[in-house]
Order: structure tokens, then sequence, then C-alpha cells
């Protein structure tokens, strides 16, 4: 197994037309719901991505504003 490395940067291709899975129980995904990370203080870190039907975490950021385009 040999690993690719490349100097190109890795574009993010916007697929409007396409509908997300749930890794998990591979439920098509029109929409993902979203939770705000509550921080000691009250302060906002982030946001947590889960699937609305298993409830399971997809993914996590700390903004999902704006994409680019
Ligand atoms: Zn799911």
């Amino acid at each position: 197994m040999s690993a690719r490395t490349t100097t190109a940067p890795c574009i993010a291709v916007r697929r409007d037309d396409v509908v997300p899975i749930c890794p998990h129980c591979e439920a098509d995904l029109p929409e993902i719901h979203v939770r705000k990370l509550r921080g000691p203080f009250g302060i906002g870190r982030g946001f947590v991505f889960f699937c609305p039907r298993c409830r399971k975490v997809t993914g996590s950021g700390t903004q999902w504003y704006p994409f680019p385009g």
C-alpha cells in the first residue's frame, strides 16, 4: 500500500443536485440537523451535524456559513 501524494490543492465541488447519504443508516439526507455546541461559559464552540433519522453524528464544524459561492 502506497500513499498517493500530490501538491495540487483539494478542490471543493458544489453539488446541490446530489442528496447525501447517512454513513450510519444509509438514509437519504435531503436535510441534515445541526445543533449548536455549548462551551463552558455558554459560548458557542461550534456545530454538530447529525442524521434526522438515526440521530448519529455525521460531522462537526465551527461554522456552517458561508459556503463558497
Ligand atoms: Zn442516519
